[in-house]
């Protein structure tokens, strides 16, 4: 870090405390900037840099609802509407009792470069909630989902902020979203959300988008060197929506899902994972990564572990942030692992990322890796906005095309900065420079 840099991160710190995630996040992006700003002399002069580090809006508010049973429960929700320099704030929603300011700003500040990186119209946004949906019956879901856009519908918009899922919000949550924001408007905003259902302005392909973009991301990083996923053995950690169709897509692609895992622990199939098991016991009966080895012979169940530790050519985190810690960079370079590509936001630890690099091991970092699915959120805005509706293999297509265009922007970005194949570098870069030329472009706001 240049001096002038260091100063902008130490602010950060200072105005942000308490906020591990999103210091990580600021570092990782401010580490790849010397040379950039060197270059671009005009973005110190506004202050580029630190508006970019600065949320154009943070909203939080409280979210009362009641159990099954009548008990009152009270969450907190939120909003971090990022930066909307290259169009309405785009990001998704995430219920998980982890869910903090800190957690929402980090995926809030990487969702504007990985918004950037898809060359689509979107700024960038986050949100969501310490509601913990486990164990929570549909009409409980449903309520929440309720008390939470009452609240929020006032500050969305198909051209002000459109959120969609993220970890504890798929298709379900984001129906009750949706229905609740048509009647509280009573307008019939396709655009304002994304993730929607087929049957009320919902996108093919966007269910699978983000596992499907990471395979394909995977699959350009090993053409460089003349490979391919056909053959290889590949670990998935997780087993919800990005995992699943990152397994499904890196089969089609003729490798073989070895793992998938959950917060209790991971099972291995040799045989690769049998996905339709899979799908019947995450998709439909919302149910325990244990239950799949029940039920699959071939497929041995590991509690609590890491799943890092099984063998693999390909290394595809699927789960959440940090859950590749040091320890399992060095056992997967040890393992003999070529890639590692990020299907989840942050999943490496910085520390996990500087063994990968040493030990020879090609990183994709999430923000160019796991575009695909703001990218195909993108193009159900597109769908919405013209009232009409794609084709699953020209949507498919289009998601192809835009992972190869992110991967090339970022392979070409970090031979241009001086260090070819540093695609943490090139993304950085790449997202920081449309981003910044956008906001420079739009004065001081
Ligand atoms: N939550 C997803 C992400 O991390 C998708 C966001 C969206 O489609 O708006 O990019």
């Amino acid at each position: 870090m240049t001096s002038a840099v260091e100063r902008i991160y130490d602010d950060v710190i200072r105005r942000n405390p308490s906020e591990p995630e999103f210091h990580q996040a600021v570092r990782e992006v401010l580490d790849s900037l010397g040379a950039v700003l060197a270059r671009h002399s005009e973005y110190a002069d506004r202050k580029t840099v630190e508006r970019i580090c600065e949320p154009e809006r943070q909203i939080i508010f409280r979210v009362p609802w009641q159990d099954d049973r009548g008990e009152v429960h009270i969450n907190r929700g939120f909003r971090v509407e990022f930066n909307s320099a290259l169009g309405p704030y785009k990001g998704g929603l995430r219920f998980h009792p982890s869910v903090n300011l800190g957690i929402v700003k980090f995926l809030g500040f990487e969702q504007v470069f990985k918004n950037a990186l898809t060359g689509m119209p979107i700024g960038g946004g986050k949100g969501g909630s310490d509601f913990d949906p486990k164990g929570r019956s549909e009409a409980e879901v449903m309520r929440f989902c309720q008390s939470f856009m009452t609240e929020l519908y006032r500050h969305l918009g198909e051209y002000t902020d459109v959120p969609a899922g993220d970890i504890g919000v798929g298709g379900r949550e984001i129906g009750f979203l949706f229905g609740q924001y048509k009647r509280i408007t009573n307008r019939y905003e396709a655009g304002v959300l994304t993730g929607k259902g087929l049957s009320y302005g919902g996108a093919l392909v966007r269910t699978e988008a983000t596992g499907y973009g990471a395979a394909f991301f995977a699959a350009e990083m090993l053409a460089v060197h003349g490979e391919s996923l056909d053959g290889r053995t590949v670990s998935v950690s997780g087993a919800g929506n990005v995992a699943i169709y990152a397994v499904e897509k890196v089969q089609q692609l003729g490798g073989t899902v070895v793992t998938a895992s959950d917060s209790g622990g991971y099972i291995v199939d040799e045989k690769g994972i049998n996905l339709e098991v899979l799908k019947q016991v995450k998709e439909v009966e919302r149910g325990r990564i244990s239950d799949y080895a029940d039920r699959v012979p071939s497929a041995r169940y590991v509690a609590g572990g890491s799943v890092w530790d099984v063998p693999c050519d390909v290394a595809i985190p699927c789960a959440s942030q940090n859950e590749l810690p040091e320890s399992a960079a060095v056992a997967l370079v040890r393992n003999g692992c070529r890639i590692v590509v990020e299907g989840a936001n942050m999943p490496t630890t910085p520390e996990a990322v500087t063994v990968l690099r040493e030990g020879g091991v090609g990183f994709g970092p999430g923000k160019a890796a796991n575009a695909g699915g703001v990218a195909t959120s993108a193009l159900e805005m597109q769908q919405n906005a013209s009232r009409d509706r794609w084709s699953f293999e020209h949507t498919e297509a289009r998601l192809h095309e835009i992972m190869r265009g992110i991967h090339a922007r970022c392979h070409e970005t970090a031979e241009e900065y001086g260090d070819p194949g540093n695609l943490v570098l090139g993304a950085n870069v790449a997202g920081f420079l449309t981003v910044a030329e956008a906001v420079h472009a739009q004065g001081l706001v």
